[in-house]
């Protein structure tokens, strides 16, 4: 929450017209001097709205520390004028496409000399952060002798997530301030720190309000504000992690951990950050390594995948913002509360709509708003925020929301009758501007829309399950759909915060059309006696964040066979056979994670694996994953989507698909589309038609 002295505040900073040729001629830094000669350098990138560090920001940097050293000011300030925070980190884009490992090393070298150079000032240094401080940002910020926190902060090193660590001097730098298992957690989570706990482990010294910005300044330039050291504990585990054997034992410990979560021949950045700090106790040693380390980890395919995921990550987002929103949205209407439309209501009331719910039955509701109120405290701390949420979504047992709502989604059984039953019932009373969304997986929207008066305000809008961890909505347009309604569904994603896929009206739309041959294709390879274990480690090996048979439970037997069965009827190409077994268990009431058990038994949220399974075939795995890559061409050459990019975009939002191989048809195009084609062509001379490549794969020649 940005406060109003904040505001204020930051206004201050725009300087006079007199001070303005004192500012010096930057686009990303202006530099002035106040009336008790303490310099201000304020990071304000030109025509952005968050300061982000690019070669430019560094260069500029240079010099405006060079006018300091010149000028020996009493003291120095590094602040932000943006109001979202201090500085969100490097220009990723800058990071795309790099392969030259030796000139990223120099780069990097010349970025870390310039915020070295900053570390080495005479003159008393202090960084004065709110909001985002992170990456590169907080490089600089741990560049300055002193830390202050005005209000609210989150400060943290991001860069794992892209394959990388720190690389400017702030790995040297956090370890030199922070307990190092604390310091290490915060690199290798990538997890941001609140101001609190920043300034615990010593990484921030001082928290404060904005109106006291100006004495905690003058307390660091009269050197009273001391450094703030943490506790015994962490000085001690300091002392004791200085020997190189209890170095390793900790690092032992922490690969294995890293392991569970990311193996290291597809992440090895946890790896490599791990070796820096256990091979070198002397943090000068340390600080020369890091630069080099980041370089070879910044042409290396992971990070490089990972940047390609975040830079998608933006266009889908950018997707959702482009074109504005005439009309501000304000309410929702879901009819349907069983999982998808509870989930659905509870998210757009988190993300600040208010939101109606309806179902013929009450229970529905009931358990909706229960599920709802034990989602929020999960996705943030705040109480106020889970509060204001549930009042926002509102049971509506009568349904009189419709009549007022911006936007409807229907969620209802996946009947085409039961829908346009409903739809019928409704559509008098939408409000003229209103649009009706489907969030239906499998009817072709050109069923649905038969009957409507204005069948031209029907849009898809297909969640995945859960809501509030699938970032990915497939944004389904149809023959009769309006330009205008498509945009409003865009601009109400924007305002929920998920990512939008257009994809044109056909069988399985995009996700599920490219996941079903890969699911029963396990199916298949049970059948043939593989272990289920087995099989859900040949996809897992390839990166996929959970194997097929695992994935099939997670998202319900039955559901997965509904949408086989209509994929296999509207498709004009073979799918597997779905096996009998598979339908006897869902009569069992055996129907996945959600009943307990399903393929698997399921235990605490997670599948009960048997251990020993033999290990996976290089085949298992091109069995799993080629038909994905194959839907996904056959996807682009029918028009059900347009752009590679949201194809491999989809695929990761929307299905896990291994995000370190930037997706699959950029995976195909890395390992070489035509082997893979010929490998497809092989399985289908052994295994059947269904492993016939799609006339698609022309498309990567
Ligand atoms: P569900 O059976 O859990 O919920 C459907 C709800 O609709 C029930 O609460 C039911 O009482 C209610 N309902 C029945 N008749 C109604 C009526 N006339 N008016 C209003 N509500 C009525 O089903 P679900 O899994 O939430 O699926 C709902 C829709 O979402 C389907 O179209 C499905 O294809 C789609 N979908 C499901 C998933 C998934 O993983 N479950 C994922 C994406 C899309």
């Amino acid at each position: 929450m940005i406060t109003r002295d904040l505001v204020e505040s930051l206004e201050r900073m725009e300087l006079g017209p007199d001070d303005r040729a004192a500012a010096g001629p930057w686009r990303c830094w202006r530099l002035s001097r106040d009336d008790e000669g303490i310099a201000w350098l304020i990071a304000d990138r030109a025509d952005a709205s968050v300061n982000t560090l690019d070669e430019a920001a560094f260069e500029e940097l240079d010099a405006a520390l060079a006018q300091v050293e010149h000028d020996a000011p009493k003291g120095l300030v590094l602040r932000s004028a943006k109001p979202a925070g201090f500085i969100a980190g490097a220009d990723v884009r800058e990071f795309a496409g790099v392969r030259d490992e030796a000139a990223v090393a120099e780069r990097i070298g010349r970025a870390r000399a310039v915020v070295d150079r900053l570390a080495r000032l005479v003159t008393p240094t202090v960084a004065v952060i709110h909001g985002h401080a992170l990456g590169g940002g907080l490089e600089l910020a741990l560049a300055c002798d002193r830390r202050i926190v005005a209000g609210e902060a989150s400060l943290g090193f991001p860069e794992i997530r892209l394959g990388l660590h720190p690389g400017l001097g702030g790995v040297a730098r956090t370890l030199a301030l922070v307990d190092p298992l604390e310091a290490m957690r915060m690199m290798l989570t990538g997890k941001p720190l609140r101001a609190e706990k920043a300034r615990a482990l010593g990484l921030v010294d001082a928290v404060t309000q904005e109106r006291h910005v100006r004495r905690a300044v003058r307390a660091v330039v009269a050197g009273d504000l001391r450094e703030h050291r943490p506790g015994l504990r962490s000085r001690l585990q300091e002392g004791v992690l200085g020997s190189a054997a209890a170095r390793k034992l900790a690092a032992d410990r922490m690969r294995a951990e890293a392991d569970k979560e990311a193996p290291h021949e597809h992440y090895p950045a946890p790896y490599a950050l791990i070796e820096l700090w256990e091979r070198h106790g002397d943090l000068k040693a340390l600080a020369e390594a890091e630069g080099a380390s980041f370089a070879r980890l910044l042409v290396s395919d992971t990070a490089q995948n990972l940047i390609r995921v975040f830079l998608l990550h933006e266009k889908l987002k950018h997707l959702a913002r482009a074109g504005g929103q005439a009309r501000p949205l304000r309410h929702v209407h879901v009819v349907g509360a069983g999982a998808m439309g509870g989930d659905i209501a509870a998210w757009c009331a988190w993300q600040g709509l208010k939101t109606t719910l309806t179902d013929p039955q009450p229970k529905a509701i009931a358990g909706a708003v229960r599920r709802a109120a034990e989602l929020y405290p999960k996705l943030g701390h705040d109480s106020a925020k889970t509060r204001d949420a549930l009042d926002r979504l509102i049971p509506d047992l009568k349904g009189i929301g419709a009549a007022h709502a911006d936007l409807v989604i229907e969620a209802a059984p996946e009947k085409p009758e039961l829908k346009r039953e409903i739809y019928a019932a409704l559509e008098s009373r939408l409000q003229p501007h209103a649009i009706l969304a489907t969030n239906t997986s499998s009817i072709p929207l050109e069923t649905l829309r038969e009957g409507l008066r204005r069948p031209e305000r029907l849009v898809g809008a297909h969640f995945f399950n859960p809501v509030s961890r699938m970032e990915l909505v497939e944004l389904v347009g149809h023959g009769g759909g309006d330009a205008e309604a498509l945009a409003v569904a865009r601009a109400f994603l924007a305002v929920i915060d998920r990512l939008p896929a257009p994809v044109a009206s056909a069988p399985g739309f995009l996700v599920n059309r490219a996941l079903t041959p890969y699911l029963l294709e396990a199916m298949v390879l049970m059948g043939e006696g593989a272990a289920k274990e087995t099989i859900d480690a040949a996809a897992e090996r390839f990166g996929m964040p959970m194997g097929p048979v695992a994935l099939a439970d997670q998202v319900g037997l039955d559901i997965c066979i509904d949408v086989a069965d209509s994929l296999k009827r509207r498709l004009d190409r073979p799918l597997p056979e779905i096996p009998e077994s598979l339908r006897t268990l869902v009569r069992e009431g055996a129907a996945g994670r959600k009943a307990g058990r399903g393929l698997y038994v399921w235990k605490g949220g997670e599948p009960v694996k048997a251990k020993g399974a033999p290990a996976p075939t290089a085949e298992m795995a091109d069995r799993l994953i080629l038909p994905i890559i194959d839907a996904c061409l056959e996807c682009l050459r029918k028009g059900v989507a347009d752009d590679e990019d949201v194809v491999d975009a989809a695929m990761i939002f929307g299905a896990g698909f291994a995000p370190f191989r930037g997706g699959p048809l950029h995976y195909a195009r890395a390992a070489g589309a035509e082997e893979l084609r010929r490998r497809m062509e092989a399985l289908a001379e052994r295994e059947g038609e269904r492993f016939r490549p799609d006339p698609g794969w022309s498309r990567l020649a």
